[in-house]
């Protein structure tokens, strides 16, 4: 089950580019032990009606694990998100496995393995070209008053592991939707409904808490955002109660473990569903809680900069259905929406970036090596549409790494507003684009009063906690000495940064 933090960062973590060698090894090793020969699927069920799945759509990989688990003795299935998407004639993300087998048999069958999570232990197997199975072992209810490893309080209905194994059939029951909880057995060729309602409500395009949404919400209120995300992945409508006990259970939802937060709203980011997704979050009262600063300007922001933001969601889904987008981008592509609308003329657009930045990683605890990233990706960005000036030879700009990043931020902003649109061409055909007009020199008489001003600014620098430039800037009143604050010539605190910028 994917549903930990550990299991989902090790996840993102281990793409199929990104594998560690040693486990790539590993990975071409398991073959050694399992038979090469094609996994059995069957293509009639045990009543002689074609299967259920046909066997082709089924991922060879997970064949093999599953044949060499019941060669072991274990009962073993597809389970999950896989059932339900080849079920809706989708292609999976990926394919889960669960099983009878406790995760230190797992590990003894496959060398290939990896245990991870405490809050939720279970085995991912690395397979050839990056493949990633996850297998768990089958779940039942924790115990009322954690004694062992399930605790669950009486009052306090949040489970801190969930490491109780049973049956297949209670397995099923622990699972978050009715739509997720449905099993293939691959040798009869069948789906097992052990919920009952699986298969129903998939038909009837809906989405349904497993059990007492009441309780299984406030479990886990990552369900809530799981229950949001499928509805909007699918179109599916959420069902009365199921709605009503995520309203209720709203507030639960920051006793979650941040990073496990900060995953599903990456999750979002990617879904390629942000633009519905969004409108239930802030709906439901969610993204106050995934991204306050975004939240709060967008209950605050006018119609029109808030229309503005959800056409900048579409163009980020549109994007993401064609290529996987880097998430530090999709981030820095919501973001900026918020912080052009808090500077209309760009002349403090990356003290305004910071601001978020800075709201973000102390509300939603974001790391700061995301934020840095994406810091480096908004001045890439400024630089290509020339409202910062290059420091660095333009043969250095382009080569470097945050170079193609900006340019994909400009794209996903050229495909949203229609803004830039000649930069964005210029840079992609390896061309310079001609220059912003440069923002007026002071005549003489602004420089003499710019002269007093910085006087002035100099003495506010010294008693309040602002940057010589934005003291100035205060001081001043004047927008040319407040566009040159932003563009951050010769502005202190100066900060190296790797495009040769200081801020
Ligand atoms: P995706 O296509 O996004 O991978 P998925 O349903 O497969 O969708 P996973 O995160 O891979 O989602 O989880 C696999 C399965 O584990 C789910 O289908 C569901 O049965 C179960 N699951 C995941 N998270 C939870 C949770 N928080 N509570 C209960 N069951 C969960
Ligand atoms: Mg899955």
């Amino acid at each position: 089950m994917g549903d930990t933090t550990e299991s989902d960062m090790a996840r993102a973590n281990t793409g199929a580019s990104r594998l560690p060698q040693h486990y790539r090894e590993k990975g071409e090793r398991i073959f050694a032990v399992m038979d090469r020969s094609q996994p059995f699927a069957a293509d009639t069920r045990d009543d002689g009606a074609p299967a259920d799945i046909a066997p082709h759509l089924l991922d060879q990989d997970g064949l093999r694990i599953l044949d060499c688990l019941h060669r072991n003795g274990f009962e073993a299935y597809f389970v999950g998100g896989c059932v339900r998407d080849l079920l809706i004639g989708q292609k999976p993300k990926d394919f889960d496995i669960c099983t009878s087998a406790r995760p230190e048999q797992i590990r003894a069958i496959f060398p290939n393995c990896r245990l991870i999570g405490r809050r939720f232990r279970l085995a991912h197997l690395y397979c050839r070209n990056g493949n990633l199975i996850e297998v768990s072992t089958f779940r039942a209810k924790p115990p009322p008053h954690g004694d062992g490893e399930g605790e669950l309080g009486a009052e306090d209905l949040l489970i801190v592991r969930d490491n109780v194994f049973g049956t297949s059939e209670e397995d099923a029951l622990r699972r978050d939707l009715t739509i997720n909880g449905l099993f293939y057995d691959v040798e009869r060729g069948r789906v097992l409904d052990f919920v009952g309602s699986g298969l129903s409500d998939l038909k009837a395009r809906r989405i349904r808490s497993i059990g007492d949404p009441e309780i299984r919400l406030r479990e886990d209120p990552v369900r809530i955002l799981r229950a949001v995300r499928f509805a909007a992945r699918f179109g599916f409508e959420i069902e009365a109660a199921t709605w009503a006990a995520m309203q209720g259970a709203i507030g639960e939802l920051p006793r979650c473990s941040a990073p496990r937060l900060l995953e599903e709203t990456f999750k979002f980011l990617r879904s390629g569903v942000a633009h519905d997704s969004f409108e239930t979050l802030l709906d439901i009262g969610a993204l106050d809680i995934l991204l306050p600063p975004i939240a709060e300007w967008l209950r605050t922001a006018e119609p029109a900069a808030r229309a503005r933001f959800f056409v900048e969601l579409r163009s980020m889904d549109k994007a993401v259905r064609q290529a996987p987008v880097d998430d530090t981008l999709l981030l820095a592509a919501i973001l900026t929406p918020l912080i052009d609308e808090s500077d209309a003329n760009h002349q403090r657009l990356l003290p305004a970036a910071e601001q978020f930045l800075s709201e973000l990683a102390q509300s939603a605890r974001l790391p700061r090596r995301i934020s840095d990233r994406i810091r480096k990706i908004f001045w890439a960005e400024a630089i290509l549409t020339g409202r910062l000036k290059r420091k660095r030879s333009l043969r250095s700009f382009r080569e470097h790494p945050d170079f193609p990043f900006g340019l994909k931020l400009l794209e996903l902003h050229v495909e949203a507003r229609g803004e830039f649109q000649e930069f964005f061409e210029a840079w992609s055909a390896g061309e310079v684009p001609a220059p912003l007009k440069p923002p007026k020199g002071p005549s003489r008489g602004e420089r003499r009063r710019r002269s007093r001003a910085r006087r002035t600014a100099a003495e506010a620098c010294s008693s309040a906690s602002l940057t010589k430039d934005e003291a100035l800037s205060e001081a001043n009143g004047d927008k040319a000495a407040r566009a040159q604050a932003s563009v951050g010539q010769d502005s202190a605190p100066s900060q190296q940064l790797s495009f040769g910028f200081k801020v």
